[in-house]
């Protein structure tokens, strides 16, 4: 936008000299939304448990020499699922985590720095570690993402100087669909206290958000919907800003070129139309990819 290439009337907002007037650029901003999910296990320690299962020797040595194991991540698995049952499509509308480190009150200090939580958040999460009498407040999340959010943001300049920072407006969860979607993850995430291992371990969630749950009782909709309020967090795939396509607020072409201005193309996150059901990074090295390829077939180099 800087360049004078992105919605007519903003750019003249700015004083920035229109050199194309492409009204997508900068919006149809999306991101994938999650909420964290707290378990809690009563037959066993965790710490115990995972020193002795997990940080082994066997298992260090599978690290260091071959780059395998369970030490090679933090995430133990991922899934996708359908939740909504909406006839229109088929593929996934939650991706989800399992997560093995357990949470702590001052690590949720820091995301509550990072995420911008309100004080009473904070506050909730360290009593619900005192009522379990614990430093931490589960031993393990399940983390349950939007896969395909509905709502979406912008992004516009501040002003025309490059080093203001830019007014990003992700709008997450203005889109109520986004927040029933989460709140169907939530009852999804539930079923595994069913599950046979859980019943082995003494499994269960713990969601304890005092402000929440004295608005709306435990376990309803409503409790589910102030929790996904009060926790849900970016993904960090922020994408779609510039996307390609034909129709008036496209951005490129299926080439990555800008329409309307010659020799310039876009090979990044933002020219996704919608975003990946999964995450954003390996999407990327496509694109990359895939731009390297046509600029070498466009200069006839293959
Ligand atoms: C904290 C975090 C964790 C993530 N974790 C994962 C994950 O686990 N898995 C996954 O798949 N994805 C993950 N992602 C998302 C993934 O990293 C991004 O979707 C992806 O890197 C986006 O690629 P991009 O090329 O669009 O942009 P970027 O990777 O952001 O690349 C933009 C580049 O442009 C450069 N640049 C910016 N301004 C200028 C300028 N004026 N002039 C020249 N260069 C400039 C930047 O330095 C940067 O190198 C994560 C992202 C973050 C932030």
């Amino acid at each position: 936008m800087l360049s004078g290439i992105g919605p007519k009337e903003h750019l003249n907002k700015m004083k920035i000299d229109v050199a194309k007037d492409l009204p997508g650029v900068g919006s149809n901003l999306q991101d994938h939304f999650m909420i964290s999910l707290g378990f809690r296990l009563s037959n066993v320690d965790i710490q115990e448990f995972v020193s002795s299962k997990v940080v082994t020797l066997s298992n260090f040595a599978s690290y260091l020499f071959h780059g395998s194991g369970p030490l090679t991540t933090t995430l133990d698995a991922v899934g996708y699922v359908k939740v909504m049952h909406d006839e229109k499509y088929d593929w996934p509308d939650i991706h989800f985590y399992l997560r093995s480190s357990p949470v702590k009150p001052d690590s949720k200090d820091v995301m509550k720095k990072l995420f911008n939580y309100k004080e009473e958040v904070g506050d909730d999460l360290h009593e619900a570690a005192s009522l379990f009498n614990s430093d931490h407040v589960s031993d393990f999340s399940i983390l349950i993402g939007l896969a395909h959010p509905h709502s979406s943001g912008s992004i516009k300049l501040r002003s025309s100087n490059y080093l203001d920072h830019p007014i990003i407006d992700p709008s997450y969860l203005s889109d109520t669909r986004d927040v029933t979607t989460l709140v169907e993850g939530i009852h999804f995430a539930k079923k595994f206290e069913g599950a046979e291992i859980s019943k082995k371990f003494g499994i269960r969630m713990v969601l304890f958000m005092k402000h929440c749950s004295s608005q709306h009782g435990n376990a309803t909709d409503a409790f589910y919907e102030c929790l996904v309020r009060s926790l849900a967090l970016t993904e960090y795939h922020p994408c779609c800003t510039a996307n390609m396509g034909k129709d008036p607020m496209a951005v490129t072409d299926a080439r990555l070129r800008v329409h309307g201005i010659s020799g310039l193309r876009v090979a990044d996150a933002s020219i996704m139309p919608h975003l990946t059901t999964a995450n954003t990074q390996a999407p990327c090295y496509t694109i990359g990819e895939k731009a390297a390829h046509m600029i070498k077939q466009h200069w006839g180099l293959i």
